[in-house]
């Protein structure tokens, strides 16, 4: 019913009203009857004065008959009418102020009937005296009925004015019981107003207190740091009902868009991070890229990718591959992290999905997808990485791990680097290449041969090992040119060249000294089983039958001069080549198609 903060200050205002109007009420009550009292008490007043007065005006009136009867002197008897008429006019107030009390009302009509019955016996004799009876007025003034009707007058007006002076005290003592009451009641009433309005400001104020004290606390709370924290919206009053729903209202958005602050601190921070990890990675990436373009061999780009890659994808394992056109295969040069490669060092590119669908292949749960060939049998999670530069595979990069979203950006970075470095190193080895190999026979050239021989003659010093050159030369070469075309004669010289390539080991430098003449440096020994090797491939030679446009070459031979070197020797390769060709010319002078050791 008091729900409403205003509702309880208009019910205390209320019940302050009602015991200020009760207690005016009271007052007013109290106020009146005090005014009843006085006037009743100047009415019993006006009683006794009448009765007084009337006694009086009865005795001047007696005093002035006696005056004028005893000295006949009428001046005596001058105000005699006057006093008679005064007190015939008191006497009949008297009867009509005492009305109200029965009894006194009784006594004054007695009263009046004597007093009238007095002031005739004075009249008549007034009367005789003013006719100059003053005898006959004096005997029945002797007769003394007169002061008998007078002291029977003067009795009745002492029993009217007993009786009202006991009223008098009888009403004074109920007016001070009525005022001791009142005062009573005034009192009391205070006090009842003071507590209730206490009580009630209390009940009040307490309800406020309580209510403010609990919002207010929630509210400091929160502003603690305490976001959970809410009021009970059911504080008993309307208002602090609306305040504690308003503030948990408010303490939810406020909560809720301290958490969505926080959310977005939060992604600002990761992201934040991520773009430090990202610049992290581009500047490694770069420094990788500084590297890897001077980088010269494949195993110095290798050592660059071990070195950078496990930084730029940490805890990732993994190897690098490159395409090698000569024999379709991919070829590993490094490995890093935990991935000790098993198996074979090279990969065929049709064994790797990456590789045939020309796209990344990744495999991020066991049986998720199909396993490349190429992977360890108890790999079942990986990533390959295809490379590619100008639509065309240049390497495969093989990391065994998954790729989390975060880190694909280092990866993307990641291969677009290495895939220019492969190419980078491509064509540099293809410049290389250039550089130092024959184009019609793909042999070394002459360069190449004198840097090649300067090291193995030196290692050969150091080492004490052995070292050979032999020296050939196409025998009447110039009669092809002339029989069969040019064109013929670089045929022939491309076959040559490939036959002795094939009859050497892969460490034996072969190249084309110049013209149709070769040159082959090659520590094969003893001396005998190196002519014998000669002796194969002269023979060899000698056998071929070849054929350009149809046309058969004829028996085309080949001259040898074969040279070790030794330490008696100078260092210069000038003094062995010419030692070789020394060797060479011989067999040349000897009859040609022949070995000559020099
Ligand atoms: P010999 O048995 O004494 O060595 O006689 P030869 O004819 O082989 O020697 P010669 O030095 O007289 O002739 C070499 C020829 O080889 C001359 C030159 O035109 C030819 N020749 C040199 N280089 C090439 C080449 O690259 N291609 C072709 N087709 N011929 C070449
Ligand atoms: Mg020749
Ligand atoms: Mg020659």
């Amino acid at each position: 019913m008091l729900h409403s903060l205003a509702s309880r200050i208009i019910f205390v205002g209320f019940i302050v009203s009602v015991n200020l109007i009760c207690l005016s009420v009271l007052l007013l009550s109290a106020s009146n009857s005090m005014i009843s009292s006085f006037e009743w008490n100047a009415h019993r007043q006006k009683i006794t004065e009448v009765v007084t007065e009337t006694l009086s005006d009865l005795r001047e009136a007696q005093a002035e008959e006696r005056g004028y009867l005893l000295t006949t002197d009428p001046s005596f008897a001058k105000d005699f009418d006057d006093r008679v008429a005064s007190a015939l006019a008191k006497v009949n107030t008297l009867e009509q102020l005492v009305q109200d009390n029965p009894i006194q009302h009784e006594r004054a009509q007695s009263l009046q009937v004597a007093t009238n019955e007095r002031l005739d016996t004075l009249i008549k004799q007034i009367a005789l005296a003013r006719q100059g009876r003053f005898d006959e007025a004096r005997s029945r003034v002797i007769v003394g009925q007169g002061r008998v009707n007078m002291a029977i007058i003067a009795q009745k007006a002492d029993e009217i004015r007993q009786t009202e002076q006991e009223l008098l005290i009888a009403r004074e003592a109920t007016a001070r019981a009525h005022a001791t009451w009142n005062r009573n009641l005034v009192v009391g009433g205070c006090l009842i107003i003071v507590l209730l309005v206490n009580g009630l400001l209390y009940f009040v104020l307490n309800g406020m207190r309580r209510s403010v004290s609990q919002i207010t606390r929630a509210m400091s709370d929160f502003g603690n740091g305490n976001r959970t924290v809410r009021v009970d919206a059911r504080m008993g009053c309307t208002e602090f009902d609306i305040l504690a729903h308003g503030y948990n209202t408010m303490a939810e958005r406020l909560d809720a868009a301290m958490q969505a602050q926080e959310a977005s601190d939060y992604k600002l921070l990761q992201a934040n991070a991520e773009l430090k990890r990202n610049n992290e990675a581009m500047e490694l990436l770069g420094e990788m890229a500084h590297r890897l373009q001077a980088a010269r061999t494949s195993s110095e780009l290798s050592a660059i990718i071990c070195a950078f890659v496990p930084r730029v994808l940490p805890g990732i394992p993994g190897a690098l591959y490159t395409y090698n056109h000569t024999t379709n295969q991919l070829e590993r040069i490094a490995h890093w992290g935990s991935h000790t490669p098993v198996g074979r060092d090279g990969l065929h590119p049709s064994s790797c999905w990456a590789l045939r669908l020309g796209q990344s292949h990744s495999v991020n749960s066991p049986g998720g997808d199909v396993i490349c060939q190429h992977v360890d049998s108890d790999i079942c999670i990986y990533h390959c990485e295809p490379l590619f530069a100008s639509g065309e595979v240049v390497g495969l990069l093989y990391l065994q791990s998954h790729v989390a979203e975060e880190n694909r950006f280092r990866l993307v970075a990641l291969v677009e680097n290495i895939a220019s470095a492969l190419v980078n190193q491509n064509l540099q080895k293809d410049l290389l290449e250039q550089t130092i190999h024959d184009p019609l026979t793909g042999l070394y050239n002459r360069r190449y041969m004198e840097e090649a021989l300067n090291a193995e003659i030196a290692t050969a010093s150091r080492n004490n090992t052995a070292l050979s050159l032999i020296m050939a030369d196409i025998d009447h070469f110039k009669r092809i040119n002339d029989e069969f075309g040019h064109d013929a004669g670089d045929m022939v010289l491309r076959t040559f060249a490939n036959e002795i390539q094939n009859s050497f080991r892969s460490n034996d430098i072969v190249c084309r000294f110049g013209g149709e003449e070769f040159l082959i440096i090659t520590t094969y020994h003893p001396l005998n089983s190196l002519i014998q090797r000669v002796e194969e491939l002269r023979l060899s030679l000698s056998r071929l039958e070849l054929y350009y446009n149809g046309q058969a070459l004829g028996k085309i031979t080949m001259s040898f001069g074969v040279t070790t070197w030794d330490k008696s020797l100078p260092t210069e390769t000038t003094a062995i080549i010419r030692k070789a060709d020394a060797a060479l010319y011989q067999a040349k002078k000897d009859g040609r198609d022949r070995i000559v050791v020099g």
